[in-house]
């Protein structure tokens, strides 16, 4: 059995060592394996989490239950052992995310390498797939590139999205997977920093700890969040970016900045603070309860003068400033786009796909996992789990007898 991997990263890899006792050839136009891997997690790869099934899927955005039969093949424990058995110790930190001990990206690519090895994978680097066929005549797949055309019995096409296209992910697998019929869901950014109406240059760089953020629709998203030159960033923004990634935009968004106290809680320690204080100006007074970059945007949301003198605020005015502090809208514009998106919500629709198998209900033998799947994850090790989960069940039955 001769297998074609279209794709060395995550899935393509654990494909390429799940397919036992076949002939694999693994392809990538880039010029290194798994160049993608490098940059997770901030460099040190946060590979799985060890979660039980349920909690996982929880964190699973779009099409959890096509993941579900996958993940009970494959469940994170497995790829602990998975890294593990292929020489990198890992660890397991707050949030029960999983990284190599070594905090090095590079030592997850290593053991999936070798366990790709280890079934005695060929590597085909540099090599970009052009086009994709299947010959009824000959029961074969013609895999096409620059200069050549190969057969083979099987494809598995894990080419990846379309989120950081400099790793090598551009999208152009879509095109020969459309081919046979496949119908995808169109693209969108997702685990991606939004850009606001407001201007908060003047903030950029800055942490917002312990707030949340809310919009019509969802959960209000506890947590961390950072101010950049044109929008907002980090934990909560993301996972924001990934519930809301198909929400026409603008669309309206709100910070509480205290969401530990309600607004009469909240009003009550102004009280205190201006009691306290009674002969400063408005502008000096907020010091102790927000950042200093972030003063001067909810001075001016209050409509409060800034050289005012706090005993002399009125009810009214201590209302709106509760406001500006428990509700501070602003628009999302747009996102920082597929150049900046962790992940890509879309792709192959995965009504079309055998969750047991990887297959594609519309032609045999052509398997299609990873991040080329419409599914995506929230941050915590999920999405290259499923890029895990998914390349090894297409590997299995990839190299297996049947088709199912
Ligand atoms: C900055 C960043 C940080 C991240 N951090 C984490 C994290 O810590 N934890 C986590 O769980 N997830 C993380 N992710 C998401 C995770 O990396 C991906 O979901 C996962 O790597 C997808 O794996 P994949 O194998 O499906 O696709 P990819 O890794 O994108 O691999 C696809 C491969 O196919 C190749 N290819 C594409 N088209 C062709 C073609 N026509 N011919 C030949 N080769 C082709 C590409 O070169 C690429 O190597 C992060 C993503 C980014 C961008």
């Amino acid at each position: 059995m001769k297998i074609a991997i279209i794709g060395g990263g995550a899935a393509g890899l654990v494909a390429a060592g799940s397919a036992k006792n076949a002939e694999v050839v693994v392809f990538d136009h880039n010029d290194k394996l798994g160049k993608k891997i490098y940059i997770t997690g901030k460099g040190r790869c946060n590979f799985t989490n060890v979660c039980d099934n349920e909690t996982f899927l929880s964190n699973v955005v779009t099409n959890a239950p096509f993941l579900r039969s996958a993940l009970s093949r494959f469940t994170p424990y497995d790829a602990v052992e998975l890294i593990e058995q292929n020489g990198c110790k890992t660890k397991v930190e707050r949030g029960r995310r999983a990284f190599p001990s070594s905090d090095k990206a590079s030592d997850i690519i290593k053991a999936l390498t070798a366990y790709a090895k280890s079934n005695n994978a060929e590597f085909r680097l540099g090599v970009k797939i052009s086009d994709l066929s299947y010959n009824n005549e000959e029961n074969k797949f013609s895999v096409r590139y620059d200069g050549g055309e190969e057969r083979f019995d099987r494809v598995i096409v894990c080419a990846g999205g379309l989120s950081y296209p400099s790793t090598g992910s551009d999208g152009s697998a879509y095109r020969f997977v459309k081919k046979f019929g496949h119908k995808m869901i169109s693209p969108v950014p997702s685990l991606v920093g939004l850009k606001t109406d407001i201007d908060f240059s003047s903030a950029e760089g800055l942490t917002l700890k312990n707030i949340e953020l809310g919009a019509d629709g969802v959960k209000p998203i506890f947590g961390d969040l950072m101010i950049t030159r044109d929008g907002v960033s980090g934990p909560v923004a993301l996972t924001m970016s990934a519930y809301l990634s198909r929400r026409e935009k603008p669309y309206t968004a709100y910070i509480d900045f205290k969401p530990a106290l309600t607004s009469e809680e909240l009003d009550d320690r102004l009280l205190r603070e201006f009691g306290a204080g009674q002969n400063k100006s408005f502008k000096n007074i907020l010091d102790g309860l927000l950042p200093k970059s972030i003063i001067p945007f909810i001075i001016d949301r209050s409509g409060i003068s800034p050289d005012k003198h706090v005993n002399v605020i009125t009810r009214g005015e201590r209302q709106s400033l509760v406001k500006a502090l428990k509700r501070f809208e602003f628009k999302v514009v747009s996102t920082e786009g597929f150049e900046r998106a962790v992940v890509t919500c879309g792709g192959v629709n995965v009504k079309e796909i055998y969750p047991k198998t990887m297959m594609s209900r519309l032609c045999r033998g052509l398997y299609i996992c990873g991040e080329m799947l419409d599914v995506d994850a929230l941050t915590g090790g999920y999405n290259l789990h499923i890029a895990l989960a998914t390349g090894f069940v297409a590997g299995v039955s990839a190299s297996g007898d049947n088709y199912d």
